[in-house]
């Protein structure tokens, strides 16, 4: 079934540079927008991404009012807070520097016959890298 449009979705993924369908379509941990392992710009921090026993998976959130939490706990086990790295939250609208034709643009909300501008989700975004050790016994 496909998704219903959804905006703020868009912006996430064009700020946080997730365009290529890295989001699961299903919320985890109480969180609507996530990905498995971890931002691609801090992969080297992780040697053991792809060690068989752990797994990474990361958290897109908005949070101004509260951390995220220290676990979260699913069917796999406990996973456990191990970064937190936040965002601009804003990125050029991938349209630029076109003009906005009959509508509102849905990513950079700049009104018809305006340039695009900017994706603006707000600050107080970030995304937060939790990670699952299993015990070894079970590879
Ligand atoms: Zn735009």
């Amino acid at each position: 079934m496909p998704r219903k449009h959804d905006p703020e979705r868009e912006q996430v993924e064009w700020v946080f540079g997730l365009t290529g369908g890295e989001l699961n379509d299903e919320a985890w941990g109480g969180f609507a927008y996530n990905y498995d392992e971890v931002p691609d710009y801090v992969r080297r921090d992780y040697p053991d991404l792809y060690d068989g026993n752990v797994s990474y998976r990361t958290v897109v959130g908005y949070f101004v009012y509260g951390s995220p939490p220290e676990e979260l706990i699913d069917d796999e086990g406990i996973w456990e807070r191990r970064a937190t790295y936040a965002s601009s939250g804003e990125t050029e609208c991938p349209l630029s520097p076109d003009r906005v034709e009959d509508a509102r643009c849905p990513l950079c909300d700049s009104e018809p016959g305006d340039p695009h501008a900017y994706i603006y989700v707000g600050d107080g975004w970030a995304e937060v890298v939790y990670r699952l050790e299993r015990p070894s016994d079970e590879e």
